[in-house]
């Protein structure tokens, strides 16, 4: 008999999620209750939706810590004149930058704005980096004034700013267009020989030779950075090898880019495989007594956030739409990159017959589709939906599309929950619009 085209959506339950199945892409502290919901650092996802609404990012606090010390300890293991720099830009929290310092992780930041973030979780200057392909007067007096580790050089204007502003001698890294460009989406590869960030080889004789004549601009390093959610430790390889065909520098900085598991097909290398690879070319090709730096920041965050969402709406018609609160406000991913992701009901993690459905936002745009053709154990009006591998590039990316109000975030570790950012409130919207004269 042919089922029809309704019914072969509908899958039994052994071809649905289970929490076995989910559990590479959930945080690693997670666990399904009795009842069979979702809990993350022990905090039950129905509780956490009552406390703090919907939708809402939640972190696994530990596996955060976990994740920044496998990274920090990691390098130091094998590469003791090393630091990792946290690429805050993924998650820029307060709480973040701060426990990214208490796991002994220093922080890149670009722009004023993620330099006053790190500056308020109180990272101690002294291990804050400053990026950026477009800097400011601002930045850089505040870089400067602030006594940061060092400012990395995106072209020759940061060059001549720095050298009108500082007063003393600026540790000054310069980024260069390394050539190597991985199989990564468009939007996120940096290391071509079209990108907008960094010099190019054949130009950096005479930048060198400017900053010789430039006062208190002090070269220390080099700095290159591939790309984004690289799948394979190759081309971080062919990274370092490029990096050490600059020169000889006292500190060299190979950017990041570390690549994590989305869905159920990725294979992602493992932070030991990065690091041997990356260790391993460095000890081939670069001084001895040179200051390795990585900039991790995806591969920190991104499995230990999830978004948690409540179903507004369950349409059946061509297809079966699960609509949520949130949307491609709240995860600009989707649309800027085309990432999949990987959805539960996570107020039934294992029971349910599961159905193939369209997982879409509540944005006015087609392109607001959560994910496509995702098996979820039916899913009905009022059920808590999580998206996972959320943690990284959601929150920076949060946006106010058809008057969303930017999302809470929370920590949980051991089955308490602190929230470390609140919910965007419509008082906050409407305090920066002059009233309409009526
Ligand atoms: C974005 C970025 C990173 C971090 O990239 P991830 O893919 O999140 O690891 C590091 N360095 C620079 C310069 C970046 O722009």
């Amino acid at each position: 008999m042919n089922p029809g085209p309704a019914r072969s959506r509908r899958l039994n339950q052994r071809n649905g999620p289970t929490f076995d199945s989910l559990r590479p892409i959930l945080p690693v502290n997670s666990a399904v209750s009795d009842d069979d919901v979702l809990l993350i650092g022990g905090c039950s996802v129905d509780e956490l939706a009552a406390t703090y609404g919907t939708p809402l990012y939640v972190y696994d606090e530990a596996g955060l810590r976990a994740q920044a010390r496998s990274l920090s300890d990691g390098l130091k293991a094998r590469w003791p004149n090393s630091e990792v720099l946290f690429a805050s830009k993924s998650f820029p929290a307060v709480a973040m930058y701060r426990l990214a310092a208490e796991e002994g992780l220093s922080i890149d930041v670009a722009g004023l704005g993620e330099l006053q973030f790190a500056l308020a979780a109180a990272v101690p200057p002294g291990r804050i980096y400053l990026h950026g392909n477009a800097k400011s007067d601002d930045e850089i007096r505040l870089a400067v004034e602030s006594r940061i580790a060092a400012i990395i050089a995106d072209n020759t204007d940061d060059l001549h700013r720095i050298a009108r502003i500082a007063t003393e001698p600026q540790s000054v890294i310069l980024r260069v267009i390394p050539g190597v460009a991985p199989d990564v989406h468009e939007s996120q590869s940096t290391g071509g020989d079209d990108s907008k960030f960094g010099v190019p080889l054949d130009q950096l004789s005479g930048i060198v030779e400017l900053i010789g004549t430039l006062p208190n601009v002090e070269l220390v390093g080099i700095h290159l950075h591939i790309g984004s959610q690289v799948l394979e430790t190759e081309p971080f390889v062919r990274a370092v090898e490029a990096i050490a065909r600059v020169g000889e520098y006292p500190v060299y900085d190979i950017g990041g880019g570390l690549g994590v598991q989305y869905t159920f097909e990725d294979e992602a290398p493992t932070v030991d495989a990065y690091l041997d690879a990356v260790v391993d070319a460095a000890s081939r090709v670069l001084p001895a007594g040179a200051k390795l730096l990585i900039e991790p920041g995806r591969s920190i965050v991104a499995r230990a956030g999830v978004t948690l969402y409540r179903v507004n709406t369950v349409k059946r018609s061509g297809k079966t739409f699960v609509a949520v609160d949130g949307g491609m406000a709240d995860n600009m991913d989707v649309a800027l990159t085309g990432q999949r992701y990987e959805a539960l009901v996570a107020n039934r993690v294992n029971g349910g017959n599961a159905e193939v459905v369209d997982l879409v936002g509540r944005q006015c745009e087609s392109g607001d589709k959560l994910r496509g053709d995702v098996a979820l154990n039916e899913p009905k009006v009022g059920d808590l939906v999580v998206m996972t591998t959320t943690g990284a590039y959601a929150y920076t990316m949060a946006n106010n599309y058809n008057g969303a109000l930017r999302p809470a975030v929370v920590f949980c570790a051991d089955g308490r929950s602190r929230r470390v950012v609140a919910r965007e409130t419509i008082d906050d919207l409407l305090r920066l619009q002059e009233p309409a004269s009526v």
